[in-house]
């Protein structure tokens, strides 16, 4: 949310974006936004005329969020930030660190709550309070990039944090648009991944228009009866029309999608639904000719009363099934689970 919506939030803006809105030229809007992603104050800068940059003072400013809590996991090198909008509501953001030291990729949210219920995530259970606007998004890896040592820098981004991104597509692209412009934070886009529940609407506009940035889909099992009963979005938007998309993608694109699946016990974790996958993986890599990345991501408790609506399944067994099959999968490791910060345990709770 823009406080004054006279003004523009100009860390959402691309330099393009920028000299449509204002009166200056495309030269200057990219020294400016260069500028304001620096930290840069408006008042002088080389080869920007004085007039543009009072446009840019007069029709701009730079919100921020405000941190509530920035806490530490103790079991790994992660770190969850919660942080306050200007309306109250309370988001999450995950700094993640990379294999390569100094390199970090930021899971950001992109909702504050989520719609769309999936069992087993702690978001889920928070209902959607509102989506969030590009700034706001583009804000959480502003934010993050604060936190680093000289010589760190954010390599990636995920958006897999509170929400369902393609829910709120139309500010996620605005947000990827600024976070993969060189004169803006200047993340390759290949190091931008989107991972949904599975709208096909918003998977074919990702295609479209954002085609460098990669997919990854929550398919929680391939057996209809079971995915409906842990994703209710299944019942609008059954995997097989979901796959239809992602099939889109992969041919659009290139690219290989990114399908996680988190054993629970008893739940999704049976031979059955090991063999139910393989068989989505066989279709899928014959129909395009491009094999999907099977990611097991292991279950973390969401409720810290501890009255968890599932147990973990077994991961190296369930890895064992999906191998049996034929399906060569890799093992997420999801940190910072006491800090509440692993996947599906974000809840905008401080
Ligand atoms: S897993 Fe994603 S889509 Fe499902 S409830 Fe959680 S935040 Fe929403």
């Amino acid at each position: 949310m823009i406080t004054d919506s006279r003004v523009l939030a100009l860390q959402e803006m691309t330099p393009e974006a920028l000299a449509r809105c204002l009166p200056v030229t495309p030269a200057e809007a990219r020294k400016i936004v260069a500028a304001v992603h620096r930290g840069s104050p408006l008042t002088r800068l080389e080869g920007v005329r004085r007039t543009a940059l009072a446009a840019a003072r007069a029709g701009g400013h730079v919100p921020t969020l405000s941190v509530r809590t920035v806490r530490a996991s103790a079991l790994d090198p992660f770190v969850k930030l919660a942080l306050s909008t200007e309306d109250g509501h309370v988001i999450e953001t995950v700094r993640i660190p990379l294999e390569r030291a100094g390199r970090f990729s930021v899971c950001v949210s992109s909702q504050a709550g989520c719609a769309l219920a999936c069992a087993f995530c702690a978001t889920g259970r928070l209902g959607l309070a509102r989506n969030l606007a590009a700034w706001e998004i583009v804000e959480q890896v502003r934010m993050v990039r604060g936190t680093l040592a000289r010589g760190q820098r954010v390599h990636g981004v995920v958006f897999q944090g509170m929400g369902e991104p393609l829910a709120n597509v139309e500010r996620v692209l605005d947000a990827i648009r600024v976070m993969s412009d060189p004169c803006a934070l200047a993340i390759d886009s290949r190091a931008i991944t989107v991972c949904t529940a599975g709208l096909p609407g918003g998977i074919r506009r990702l295609a479209r228009e954002a085609p460098k940035v990669r997919l990854g889909v929550s398919i929680a099992s391939a057996r209809a009866e079971v995915r409906r009963r842990l994703m209710p979005i299944d019942e609008a938007q059954p995997l097989r029309e979901v796959i239809e998309a992602v099939e889109e993608h992969a041919r659009a694109t290139g690219l290989s999608p990114m399908w996680a699946v988190t054993p629970l016990a008893g739940v999704n974790d049976t031979d059955e639904d090991a063999q139910a996958l393989a068989d989505l993986v066989r279709g899928f890599t014959e129909r395009t000719g491009i094999r999907p990345r099977v990611s097991v991501v292991p279950y973390n408790a969401i409720d810290e009363a501890g009255r968890d609506p599932f147990a973990r399944g077994d991961v190296a067994v369930f890895v064992q099934r999906l191998v049996a099959h034929g399906v060569r999968p890799h093992l997420r490791y999801s940190g910072g689970s006491d800090v509440q910060a692993a996947c599906g345990q974000l809840a905008g709770v401080a």
